[in-house]
């Protein structure tokens, strides 16, 4: 008979991530991005923009296509001001997400508002399993109080999402690919035991303060990436300073990926028409869904 013990995940990586400059030229860190896809299936990036000078992000992200994945934008604070080639707009203020489903193609814009308060959010991109890639474009758009907030131990808060976390589950509806992604803050003396279903990739990503994770306390700070091997549940600790990390998990896709800047598909041919429509302007949906 198979004994019912709690394996907790050891500890794959460490990382601080790496400053880069992506759109027309905003400054930004990168948690993950094209090398780690095998380790972080069905992620496949993760980009932390925060500043507080405008210059870093005020060029933003002129209008651009997106077609086979997902993109999530998690917003701190500061704003996103966003349109697309259907003739939706709005905006993404503090503590709201965007869960834009791109399936067989968006084009849009993404444009940080400038504004004293400092800027900072989160993209966080989801690949599409092969049979979905072409699917009609959707949007889901969370508001800030739609947003669960439980408190599973003394000193501990989590943000759900989306998936189902301490039995709580998120305000994000009908995921293609299963993933739980939560926003966790933890006070300075606190510890925290989050299960994650066996199988499913996970990683941390620390953006304010400290934390020790797993078994071996390893420490990770601000703008590190902590990479979870298998196992049923991730163990945080905190000593004197607080910390504040989004923990995100999900059930690997293991398809072929063929990845060309903001078109993500299966062959290298998928990708290549994904570009002479682009060239050709016929590449976008002319329809969103919006649930
Ligand atoms: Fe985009």
């Amino acid at each position: 008979m198979e004994q019912m013990t709690t394996a907790t995940r050891p500890v794959e990586l460490v990382r601080r991530a790496v400053p880069t400059s992506e759109g027309a030229g905003v400054n930004l860190v990168r948690a993950f991005g094209f090398q780690e896809t095998a380790k972080l299936d069905p992620f496949l990036m993760l980009d932390d923009f925060h500043s507080d000078n405008p210059a870093d992000y005020s060029a933003g992200f002129p209008a651009h296509p997106h077609r086979g994945m997902e993109t999530v934008t998690y917003m701190i604070s500061g704003s996103v001001e966003h349109a697309d080639n259907t003739g939706r707009h709005g905006r993404i203020g503090p503590g709201e997400v965007q869960w834009m489903t791109a399936g067989s193609g968006i084009i849009h814009e993404e444009m940080p508002q400038v504004s004293e308060e400092r800027l900072q959010g989160f993209q966080l991109w989801v690949n599409l399993p092969a049979e979905r890639k072409m699917m009609v474009p959707r949007y889901q758009e969370i508001r800030r109080e739609a947003i669960p907030l439980v408190r599973p131990a003394q000193g501990v808060e989590v943000r759900v999402i989306a998936g189902r976390t301490e039995g709580t589950e998120g305000p994000v509806r009908q995921l293609v690919v299963p993933i739980e992604l939560v926003d966790v803050s933890m006070a300075p003396e606190s510890a925290y035991e989050a299960s994650i279903p066996r199988g499913w990739s996970a990683f941390a990503y620390v953006f304010k303060g400290e934390a020790s994770f797993g078994r071996e306390k390893w420490r990770a700070g601000e703008e590190h990436l902590v990479v979870f091997g298998d196992g049923d549940a991730v163990r945080v600790s905190t000593e004197d300073d607080e910390a504040r990390f989004l923990l995100a998990a999900g059930r690997p896709l293991r398809e072929a990926i063929a990845w060309r800047g903001p078109v993500v598909m299966n062959t290298d041919q998928q990708v290549n028409e994904a570009f002479r429509e682009i060239r050709e302007g016929t590449f976008a949906h002319r329809q969103a869904n919006i649930i």
